[in-house]
């Protein structure tokens, strides 16, 4: 099947042909005569299956097709999406796509000065991508009127929720008129996400392009097991032996992305942050400076990766496993994208067993593992049991570190790249 037989505008598939894009994927193909034939659309999609342009192909369509004569334009289109990032990047979407067409579209994030983005919602815009939190400031402060949305698209939706925005999007869908066509993309479908479809949703069709909580399957992934200390000196070998050049590190917390960012300058990895204390303006740059190559490393927070578009991301690479087992299938669909090869490695110490293993139940499957990771051999299983035994449920002050002391392992003790011992020298 071809664009052309989607019932698209030969602006929109001249749009589409200018960023070369062949046959649409196999969510385009179902979404978008739905969303043309104006129904209300729940889509089980990860990111990287053309999810975007799924949705806003038909509803640049839609809008094109009924055009208005007020001045300043309504907003007529609105999509919620979870972080800044993905604001940015679903608003150029909006524009590359839309840019044969005369329509106006607006994006508004919290993180930076909301003044400008008031004086562009002052000129009108049929088209508004937002982030749930400055989206309400706006409505709030009378700058932005939602009354005349026709369209509202629910982007992400579960990760929405994880991060607590259900009681923000509840007082933005009260805002909204009671008719109106709506479409609700999630990756994965909790209970909540049910509930919040039902309430949301009238009669939607149905579409589902990969099975839920899997993973794409030209990704492959492979499980290093080994000590929690020896992570830091694998991942810089791994880079520089394999001389990767793009490689996206999840960690789970922003103070352990800082501590690892440094680590790796320190291994003459270029690599910067991307966490969500740091400013726009860094993260900006941050993720500029890795999509251009003057970077090869970007170890990221879950929450500031999420979404992330960076064409044919080659390598993601979990330095901490996630808490939440569906952040899996996220981070790992950074890579792999639209029909690329991707390749994820998880680098997994004994505590982290119990994670690995609520990963694999979800997708279903065992995830191999690497038999000579180089460093000395851990059993996952094995440590996980005897791990669960040795649990000292005493505050960690108040544990004895003597057995450490004596070894000369003290917990405390600084372990630095020359004090780590070196990898097996039979590689
Ligand atoms: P998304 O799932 O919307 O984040 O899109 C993932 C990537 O696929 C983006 O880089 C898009 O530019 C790209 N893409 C979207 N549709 C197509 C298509 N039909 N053919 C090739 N690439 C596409």
């Amino acid at each position: 099947m071809s664009f052309s037989q989607l019932g698209l505008s030969d602006e929109l598939l001249k749009a589409i042909a200018d960023q070369g894009y062949e046959t649409p994927t196999p969510i385009q193909r179902q979404a978008i005569p739905e969303v043309l034939d104006g129904r209300d659309v729940l889509a089980g999609a990860q990111t990287g299956t053309g999810k975007t342009a799924s949705f806003t192909l038909p509803l640049l369509q839609l809008l094109t097709d009924r055009p208005t004569t007020q001045k300043p334009r309504p907003v007529r289109v609105l999509i919620l999406v979870s972080t800044r990032e993905l604001a940015a990047q679903v608003y150029e979407s909006v524009q590359l796509y839309g840019k044969h067409l005369p329509l106006v579209a607006e994006v508004v994030f919290g993180g930076v000065s909301i003044v400008p983005q008031i004086k562009r919602l002052h000129r009108g815009a049929d088209i508004v991508v937002a982030t749930p939190g400055r989206l309400l400031d706006l409505a709030n402060q009378r700058q932005i009127n939602l009354s005349r949305v026709e369209y509202f698209v629910l982007d992400e939706a579960d990760r929405m929720l994880d991060m607590g925005f259900i009681a923000d999007i509840r007082k933005i869908i009260a805002m909204l008129p009671k008719k109106r066509q709506n479409l609700l993309f999630s990756a994965t479908f909790a209970d909540e996400i049910k509930t919040l479809a039902e309430q949301i949703l009238h009669n939607p069709a149905q579409i589902e392009v990969a099975q839920r909580n899997t993973t794409a399957d030209n990704i492959s992934q492979l499980i290093y097991p080994l000590k929690q200390e020896y992570k830091r000196e694998c991942l810089s070998y791994l880079i520089g032996s394999n001389n990767w050049k793009q490689v996206l590190v999840f960690v789970r917390t922003k103070h352990g992305a800082d501590r690892l960012c440094k680590q790796l300058m320190l291994d003459g990895i270029r690599c910067a942050a991307l966490h969500g204390n740091k400013s726009q303006t860094a993260r900006t740059t941050a993720l500029e400076s890795f999509k251009s190559g003057k970077i090869s490393c970007l170890v990221a927070t879950d929450i500031a990766a999420r979404g992330l578009d960076i064409e044919q991301l080659p390598h993601v690479i979990n330095f901490d496993l996630p808490a939440v087992p569906e952040d899996y299938v996220h981070r790992i669909g950074r890579t792999g994208r639209a029909g690329c090869d991707g390749a994820a490695i998880s680098l997994v110490c004994p505590d982290e067993a119990k994670l690995l293993f609520a990963i694999e139940k979800l997708l279903k499957r065992q995830i191999p593992r690497v038999a000579d990771t180089g460093y000395e051999t851990v059993d996952l299983k094995a440590s996980d049991n005897a791990s669960a035994k040795k649990v000292d449920p005493r505050p960690r002050r108040h544990q004895n570190h003597k057995k450490d002391r004596l070894s000369g392992n003290h917990p405390n003790k600084r372990k630095t790249a020359s004090s780590t011992p070196a990898r097996k020298r039979s590689r």
